[in-house]
Parts: structure tokens; C-alpha cells; sequence
């Protein structure tokens, strides 16, 4: 097969022969007005971690926007302010005892998250609470492309004053999306959202990321896909706290109801909850708005019952405590995959694993020996320098 390189660069007396090739083109005009572009080139000033806790406790959203994207940020200069930050915030939420609500909202794609999350995100600004709205897409590292991203959504919700919407950053493993996602978490909340809404497309793990960072779960479904429970597994039924059937309007209200008795049926048959509460199903319309004062009401009563039984705060301190655990696993795994020696003895294990010449726990054995020996000297040579 003919391949573009074979015939680059082409004889002054030849023409390329194929549509492959590019012409060469005009080189670009001068800038119309060099100061513009340097205007553009000047860095916004740096914040130190003071001026972003600052900026947040004021609930300056442009901070609070900058702050999110230290977090967010894999450089280690970045991570020490963020880290401050994140403290910083953590005794800020301490001491004010502000109880937020962490809502996971979940469903598959086209189930009508976004449409939902700008109706009923409007609803609650309107009621005087003041909302985050964040997303984990574990789509998009796949695929290049995500399925939560891609169009504009939530245009109205997204000029709300009272509303903030952040998507959460593309590409990195979930281990560090969530991770990234929790801190965000912290953030807004101290900068004073008492509602937050993470949103997860339902088609993999993310929705056990997502629940193991909120207080309560909503799964949106569809009605009239069938048994097949739109490939929504049955485990995240069973830790659903209320199950909203969407695009409950038209000539659809009727099925609509249907797969409400339905799913409200199949909630019967698990187990009684570890928080008291008796997950139901309701349905739902972003078009006329059915259903959302039904599902704040449900909500604040979910709310209500884990506050005053203890579950809220068990329920955090169990998070918390599972994500310790997490970003000790995090922070390993990256310090052993980021040393260079373990990178490139990596490449050659792995082809021989793959060549059958090498067994796989050998493999790894032999990786974590050379890793252990990495650290050894490293941490020789710093008691040296002390010396
Ligand atoms: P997502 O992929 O889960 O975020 O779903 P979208 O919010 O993008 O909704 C998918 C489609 O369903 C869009 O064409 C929406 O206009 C439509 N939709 C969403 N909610 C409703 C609703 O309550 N009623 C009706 N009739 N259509 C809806």
C-alpha cells in the first residue's frame, strides 16, 4: 500500500499525484495590532492559597473557578496550594456547620439528565438554596469525545448567579477524575452551595464513584425500554433513594406511570436500606415540570430523617474514611508509575509477558523489587545530603 511519506517531499519537477497532499499555502498575515497579542500573552497573576480561600469564603466564582483548576491540576507546585486549599476549606465547613446536600444523579444517555438538571436545578435556586452542579464522564477518556461535554448544556441554568456548573476535567484514569471531582466538592461548598449535584452518565462504574460522594441517589430512567432496565444494572437500583421516570408528558404520561409502578415494585423486593429511608419512584417532566416539587419534597424528607437518625454524619465519616483509603492507592500507584526506571523496565516486562516468556506475578514481583530499590536509594541519598 502506498503511504503519504513515500513520496515526501516531492521533486521540484513532479507534482504530487494524490489528494494527500496539502499545497503549500499562504504563510499568515502579520497581527493587524501587535498589542492585542500581547495582551493576550500576559499570565494572570498567580494566587497564593490565602487569596483563593479568600476569594471562595466571598463566593467569588472566578476564584472559586481558578481554585477548582489547581485542584484539578497534576503539577506538583499546583497540588501543594491545592492541598492547602482544600484544608483551608475543610475547616471553614468545620466551623460554619453548614449541612449540605450532595445529590448523585445518574441515568443513560438520553435518559434527559441534562434537561432535568436545568429544570430542577432552576427550581431549587428558586427556592433560595444556591447550587453546584458538577460531572464525572468517564466517557470521554475512551472514546475522545464525551457524552456528557459535547453539546452545550444547561444554557439557562448556566446564567443562573446562584448556580455553578463545572464539568469535570477529560481524560486520567476515574481514580483521579473522582478524586478531583471530591475536592471540588469541598470547594464549592465552602464557598457556600449548599446543594451539589454530581452527575454521572449510567453506563459503567462512575456511578459507584458518584454514590460513594453523596448523601442521597437519583436515577432517571426512561420509560418503556423493557426489562432489560435500559442496561442500568441492578446494582445501582439497589442504591438508588428515589428513582424519577423522566419525559413524563404528552402522549408518554401514560407509560410513564406504568414503569412508575413497575420500578416502584421492583424497589420492594431489596433489602430495607443501612439509612431507614424507603426508596420509591416517581415521574417527572422537564416540559411541564411534573414531578420536580415532588422530588425536592422527597429529598427534604430523605434529608430530614438522616439528620435527625445520625446516617448523615456516619454516612460522611464512612466516605471519608473509603476516601483516604483511595488516595492512598492513588498516591502509590502514581509514585511507582511516574519513576522513570519503573517506566522503561515496565516496557521491557511487559513485552515479555505478552511474549509468554515471562509469568505475569513474576513480572510484577521483579517491577516492585526494582521499585523498592529506587526508593531505598533515593531516601539513602537524601540522609546524605542532610549530612
Ligand atoms: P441526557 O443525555 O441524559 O443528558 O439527556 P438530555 O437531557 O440531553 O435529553 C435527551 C432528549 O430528551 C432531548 O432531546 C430532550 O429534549 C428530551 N427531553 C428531556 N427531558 C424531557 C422531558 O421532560 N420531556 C420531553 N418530552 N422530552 C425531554
Amino acid at each position: 500500500m502506498r503511504r503519504i511519506t513515500d513520496n515526501w517531499p516531492p521533486k521540484k519537477s513532479e507534482e504530487p499525484d494524490t489528494a494527500l497532499f496539502e499545497n503549500k499555502g499562504v504563510a499568515p498575515l502579520p497581527s493587524v495590532n501587535p498589542y492585542v497579542k500581547n495582551f493576550f500573552k500576559k499570565k494572570q497573576k498567580e494566587l497564593t492559597a490565602q487569596e483563593c480561600l479568600k476569594g471562595i469564603f466571598a463566593g467569588n466564582t472566578s476564584i472559586l473557578g481558578r481554585a477548582i483548576t489547581l485542584v484539578e491540576s497534576s503539577l506538583a507546585e499546583d497540588r501543594v496550594i491545592a492541598k492547602q486549599i482544600i484544608v483551608g476549606c475543610q475547616e471553614h465547613m468545620r466551623k460554619s456547620k453548614m449541612k449540605t446536600m450532595r445529590i448523585g444523579i445518574t441515568g443513560v444517555p438520553g435518559a434527559g439528565k441534562s434537561t432535568f438538571i436545568e429544570a430542577f436545578g432552576g427550581y431549587i435556586t428558586s427556592g433560595g438554596h444556591k447550587l453546584a452542579v458538577l460531572t464525572i464522564d468517564p466517557t470521554s477518556e475512551r472514546s475522545k469525545g464525551s457524552i456528557l461535554g459535547d453539546k452545550t448544556r444547561m444554557e439557562t441554568l448556566a446564567n443562573d448567579p446562584k448556580a455553578f456548573i463545572r464539568p469535570s476535567p477529560t481524560g486520567g484514569s476515574l481514580g483521579g477524575v473522582s478524586r478531583k471531582t471530591r475536592e471540588t466538592i469541598v470547594l464549592c461548598e465552602a464557598a457556600g452551595y449548599d446543594v451539589v449535584f454530581i452527575e454521572t452518565v449510567g453506563v459503567g462504574q462512575s456511578e459507584t464513584v458518584v454514590h460513594s460522594m453523596s448523601d442521597f441517589f437519583l436515577l432517571l430512567m426512561l420509560s418503556g425500554a423493557g426489562d432489560d432496565l435500559q442496561g442500568i444494572k441492578r446494582g445501582i437500583m439497589e442504591m438508588s433513594d428515589l428513582i424519577a421516570i423522566t419525559k413524563a408528558d404528552g402522549s408518554n404520561a401514560e407509560k410513564a406511570e406504568g414503569a412508575k409502578a413497575l420500578y416502584a415494585g421492583a424497589l420492594h423486593l431489596f433489602p430495607p436500606t443501612d439509612s431507614g429511608w424507603v426508596p420509591t419512584a416517581v415521574t417527572s417532566s422537564a416540559v411541564t415540570k411534573k414531578g420536580l416539587p415532588e422530588i425536592l419534597k422527597k429529598i427534604e424528607e430523605y434529608f430530614k430523617l438522616v439528620k435527625k437518625n445520625g446516617y448523615y454524619e456516619y454516612r460522611r465519616r464512612e466516605q471519608a474514611k473509603y476516601w483516604m483509603y483511595e488516595s492512598i492507592d492513588e498516591e502509590l500507584r502514581n509514585k511507582f508509575y511516574d519513576n522513570p526506571a519503573i517506566a522503561e523496565a515496565l516496557q521491557k516486562y511487559e513485552s515479555k509477558v505478552l511474549a509468554g516468556k515471562v509469568d505475569s506475578f513474576l513480572a510484577a514481583e521483579k517491577l516492585l523489587e526494582l521499585y523498592k530499590e529506587q526508593e531505598e536509594t533515593q531516601s539513602s541519598g537524601f540522609t546524605k545530603e542532610r549530612k
